[in-house]
């Protein structure tokens, strides 16, 4: 495996946001975790990224126990997060937000190869390379989250909510685009609201509630689930 949470608890000061998560994301894969608002997905997130500590269980990944790793030094082991509601820096132009994402290397061919295939995989991005991030869309503010958090040539890519606040068309595009991500050979962990986009592109999901996993299962089984459909599919 890749990524294996066991165990895991996370607290925001008394009250508890996580109460044992494990799960595993296998090297090749594409894994949701969907569920409703509150759920924990985002503070899942935050402590596989580093940005919260954990106060129990453990976190692995790549063989390594990364548990109480700095999240700066988690970015050079090979994970990356395109955090929820865009997170770019607006004032900063769309390449040189893209060129931050690469902060951790120093191979300048390397990082120029990678602005290259962030532009062939979001051509927007190329035709906006100089305009100043926080005057961009909605949704190419959200493509350039994701260029960047590709910039560090992540082993495993933490996706926040791609899908937030885009019209219909470009939540089809961003899921197709990643997709292709994952075919060229990157893991990616993502966490969506849509869960009927997010469950017929993931190879496998899990869904949270109120900070403990209660169901997984491959993607095609959650989209049939009745109990799933129920709750997060919008149909009875
Ligand atoms: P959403 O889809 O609404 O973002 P989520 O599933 O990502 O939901 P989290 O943001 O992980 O949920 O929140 C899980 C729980 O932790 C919620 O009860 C939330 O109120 C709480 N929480 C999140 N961040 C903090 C914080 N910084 N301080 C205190 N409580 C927090």
């Amino acid at each position: 495996m890749l990524l294996e949470l066991q165990d895991v608890t996370l607290l925001y000061g008394r009250i508890q946001a996580l109460h044992g998560i494990s799960l595993n994301v296998g090297e090749g894969e594409i894994v949701a975790l969907i569920g409703a608002n509150g759920a924990g997905k985002s503070t899942t997130m935050r402590a596989i990224s580093g940005l919260r500590p954990v106060a129990q269980g453990s976190i692995k990944f790549d063989g390594e126990d990364i548990t109480k790793l700095r999240a700066d030094l988690r970015v050079v082991r090979g994970v990356s997060q395109s955090p929820e509601g865009r997170g770019i820096f607006p004032g900063m132009t769309v390449r040189e937000n893209l060129e931050m994402g690469a902060y951790t290397r120093r191979n300048r061919a390397e990082i120029n190869q990678d602005l290259d295939r962030a532009f062939s995989l979001f051509p927007r991005l190329k035709e906006r390379e100089k305009q100043v991030g926080g005057t961009m869309s909605g949704g190419e503010q959200q493509m350039l989250a994701v260029g960047r958090a590709l910039m560090s040539r992540p082993k495993l890519l933490l996706l926040d909510e791609p899908s937030m606040g885009l019209a219909p068309m470009l939540i089809q595009q961003i899921f197709d685009i990643i997709v292709e991500i994952n075919q060229q050979g990157t893991t990616v962990l993502l966490v969506e609201q849509n869960a009927q986009q997010a469950l017929s592109r993931a190879h496998r999901a899990y869904v949270l509630e109120t900070g403990r996993i209660v169901k997984t299962g491959t993607g095609a089984e959650l989209l049939t689930d009745p109990s799933v459909k129920d709750a997060y599919l919008g149909v009875a």
